[in-house]
Formats: C-alpha cells, structure tokens, sequence
C-alpha cells in the first residue's frame, strides 16, 4: 500500500536526501557566498553597499531615467542608501506583468539615540533605543560594533565603523552579577532588563590633567573627534546602529548550519540577489527589491509602503509606454522573508504539521499576521497554486510555514504592501531558529533551495 500513500499523502522532503552530489557541491558554494555576504552586510547601509558592489560585477548599472532601455538590460536604483531596487528587462512588455522578488535587508538592533552621549560615575555611555522587535534579555554582554553615518551641517557625511575589524575594540552592555539580581530574576523576561538599561559602555579613562567635569566623556569625545571629525551636537543628524560583533560561521559538527546575525532578512535578499545577478534576458522583467524598515512595520521614505517603489517601476513602465498600475495587475511577487523553523527545544508554541523543519526547503506561508491572520496577505488558492507549479517545474524542494500555534502570537512581512498594490503575493524564505536573536540559525540546505526558488520565479512565464 505505500506506492498508494506516496500517491495520495503530502509529506516533507530532507533536502539532504534528494540533493546529488553536483547538488551537495553547489549548495556549500552558494552559502560560501552568502556567508561571505551576510559578514559585510550588518546594516541595510552596508547590505546595500555589497548588493550593490556585486551587482556592478555581474554587469548591473545604476538606472538613467533618461537613456533608453531594452531587453536585457540589467539596471539598479539604491534609494538613499538603504533600499535598493535592481531589475533585469524581460523580452515581454511590462504590459505583461512583472516577476518581482521583495525582502527586507534590516535587522532588530540598538540604534543610538540622539543625545546619546553621557558620562555615570567615571563611565562613558551612549544612550540607545532598540528598533525591530528584539528580546532585551539578549542584547547585554555579548560584543557589540557600531555602524552608520553622521551627516554634518554643512551636508557632509562621514561613516561610522567601530569594531568589526578584530583590531578595533568592542562595545558592551552590562547586566547583574547572579549574586545580587534575585530581585531582577523575579521579574518577567520581558522586564527584567528595561530598554533605558541598553546603554553602551564607550570608556573609562578620564582626560589626564583636566579639572573640569565629566573627564571620561571629553576623552571619548576628543577621540572620536581625533577619529572621525564630528562634535557632540553632530550625532543629532547620525544614524548609528550597535549590531552584534559575531563572525559568521558555520555551526553544528557537520557544519549544516550557518550561525550569524542578521539571517532575517538577509538571507532572502541574498537569495534575490544571486538569483538575479545569474538572470539573462528572462521572458518577463525580473525586479529585485531590498526595502529597508521592514522590522518596524515597512513605513517611510525606504519602506516597502514607500512610493519609491512606484517611482522606479513608473520609470522603467514609462520606457515601454506601460501604465504601472496595468503592469502591477498582471505581475506577481514572492514575498521572501524568513518563516519559523520549528524548535524541538520548544515544540509547544508550534503546530507541527503546518511548521517548518530546518533542511526540508523554502517555506512558503499562504497568510502570515496574528489573531485570526489579521494584518496578513493571505495569498489566494490561485497564487499559491502558480508557487507550487513554479517550484514543481524548478525542482524546487518547499515546505509549508507557519508561525507559530493559532493565537501563540504572530508576525508580518512585506506581503500585504505588494497586495495592497493589485500585485499577486505570497511569501516564501528561509525557516530560522532563534529569529531577532543577535546569533540565528539557517540550514545551509534550505539558503540553497531558497537561491533556486528566487531563480525560479524569476524565469517563469
Ligand atoms: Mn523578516
Ligand atoms: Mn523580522
């Protein structure tokens, strides 16, 4: 009877059991580069510097509204720094429709404030306040870097870079010693370290010789006016954002797992991003887009809400005489974000039939949100059907991902924006344990299958 059940029952596939040799081979190289890229791409400044680094070698050049446009053409528009659209022309008009790939390159992280340095008993302090969802808990004593850009008055702006360099120092937040934090442990995870606790040693040594007062703080401030030129009132206009210090690396004793920060979402909009970089001339235009503040709910100027999204494929629509909202409803996106992998350390908070495994593919997720999949998406019958054919003619291995138990709690993407525009979406990633921690965890297996699933639905029809 078990060829009727192969037949008749849906069951998960261990990409490690269908993957031949040439394929075990082309998944280490692929997460060799996504390892390499996910290093340099802490910030969704720097991913999308790298992005934009590698796309110029794969032959990619920054959009001119102004010059002609064809088939085959492989343009890119950065959008201040910090979302980043690339398409590659298809031979078919965008009358036709679209096949974009959509993913966020932010990540949770401690942001400096704007007034964020202060001297505490001799100690020299930054002020944060956390953006994206992180679990407070996590975010004190591991090594931390600092990242960003301060723009000065005059319009100048300078980068910021401390720490991820093995000969720079380290930044720290501090947390009880377990000898004095009973109180403290008493209390709710969620409150046990308060956000207003998230401040960042810069220092300890006072300027020797002066008299005046707060000698820690003039030393750290003459040294990162020594370094970088800027005075206290200029981190008013900076955006510097405190990541974890950890290397990327491979993790487990078969090393079928990558550990680093920043998987969600990096590991999708680098899986678009190679996918694209390898497209040539598809039938339709393949369009990659890397939104920026996504982790707090896709708003501004570089959010997937944002027009800039408009802007570009208005521009590109208006080479071929489309009307954008006519190419929007005929086009579809794939909505990559990172699912839940399911954690048999915490089996409760899933349902293991709708969960996804690490190793057994790209997750695909008809409806994401909370309560009831308010705030979701929730792709049609018709779109998830045209995913699994996709995937189906690809040889794409895929799993279902949900997160989480009814009412456990919940989560969003990008999807519903896209939907919003008359775009047929749904999401599709990488499952992730420990997701929002400051060291997650993918399968190599599953980056891989999610590479070919971008691929995939680039080239389809
Ligand atoms: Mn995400
Ligand atoms: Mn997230």
């Amino acid at each position: 009877m078990s060829d009727v059940r192969d037949e008749l029952f849906y069951k998960q596939k261990h990409v490690h059991d269908l993957l031949d040799e040439a394929g075990l081979a082309q998944s280490e190289t692929y997460c060799a580069r996504y390892m390499d890229f996910l290093q340099k791409a802490k910030t969704e400044r720097l991913a999308n510097a790298e992005a934009v680094r590698l796309a110029k070698a794969y032959g990619f050049h920054e959009f001119d509204r102004n010059a002609p446009l064809r088939a085959g053409d492989k343009i890119y528009r950065s959008v201040r720094g910090k979302m980043l659209l690339l398409a590659v022309i298809g031979k078919k008009s965008l009358a036709e429709g679209a096949n974009i790939c959509a993913a966020h390159i932010d990540s949770p992280r401690l942001d400096l404030k704007q007034v964020p340095l202060y001297e505490q008993n001799e100690i020299a302090y930054f002020k944060t306040h956390y953006y994206g969802g992180i679990r407070k808990y996590q975010w004190v004593t591991i090594p931390l870097e600092l990242h960003g850009v301060v723009v000065k008055k005059t319009g100048e702006s300078v980068s910021v870079n401390i720490g991820a360099d093995p000969a720079d120092p380290v930044f720290y937040v501090s947390d009880l010693l377990p000898h004095l934090a009973a109180k403290q442990s008493e209390q709710p995870l969620a409150k046990a370290i308060p956000g207003e606790k998230l401040n960042i040693i810069l220092g300890s040594l006072p300027v020797r010789g002066d008299t005046g007062s707060d000698r820690v703080k003039l030393g750290v401030m003459k040294l990162l006016n020594d370094k970088y030129g800027i005075t206290e009132e200029d981190f008013l206009s900076a955006e510097i954002e405190a990541v974890p210090a950890f290397p990327v690396r491979e993790a487990g004793l078969d090393r079928s797992l990558i550990a680093g920060y920043g998987h969600d979402d990096r590991v999708c909009a680098f899986a678009e991003l190679q996918a694209l970089y390898e497209t040539e001339a598809p039938e339709k235009t393949a369009v990659c887009v890397l939104a920026d503040k996504e982790e707090i709910g896709s708003v501004g100027v570089t959010g997937m809400e944002s027009r800039a999204f408009e802007c570009f494929m208005g521009d590109i629509c208006a080479k071929q005489g489309v009307e954008p909202d006519h190419c929007f409803e005929k086009s579809f996106c794939v909505s990559a974000d990172v699912a839940m992998a399911f954690d048999p350390t915490w089996p409760e908070v899933s349902e293991i039939r709708n969960t996804a495994k690490l190793n057994y593919g790209v997750g695909i997720a008809k409806f994401t949100g909370r309560g009831g999949k308010s705030g979701s998406n929730d792709a049609s019958a018709e779109v998830m059907g045209k995913l699994r054919g996709i995937f189906a003619d690809a040889n794409v291995t895929w799993q279902y991902a949900e997160l989480g138990k009814v009412d456990e709690g919940g989560g969003g993407t990008v999807a519903l924006y896209m939907g919003n525009r008359n775009i047929d979406t749904v999401d599709a990633g990488v499952p992730v344990l420990s997701m929002h921690a400051p060291y997650e965890i993918v399968a190599k297996h599953d980056c891989y299958m999610t590479y070919k699933a971008m691929k995939a639905v680039y080239a389809s029809k």
